[in-house]
């Protein structure tokens, strides 16, 4: 899911926030776009995944490289 304006302007708030100034690992840029609201399945102990059960995170991707960091969306308040 793209984020709405919105939101881009919630996560640029948060990271300013938490004093968020990310250097990318691949190639030291520190540049960054707001990605898509991305989900992960939670599994069992068994690796079976668990039904309606997922963490969903925001992606940070470098403007120069595209390299992708995740944040979990919940407590930045995207749902
Ligand atoms: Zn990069």
């Amino acid at each position: 899911m793209s984020l709405s304006e919105l939101q881009k302007h919630k996560l640029r708030g948060w990271l300013k926030s938490k004093n968020v100034h990310p250097t990318c690992v691949s190639c030291g840029g520190t540049d960054w776009g707001a990605g898509e609201i991305v989900s992960a399945p939670i599994l069992d102990t068994d690796g079976a995944r668990l039904e309606d059960s997922h963490v969903p995170m925001v992606q940070l991707v470098c403007t120069n490289c595209s390299y992708l960091m995740l944040y979990a969306a919940v407590p930045i308040g995207l749902p």
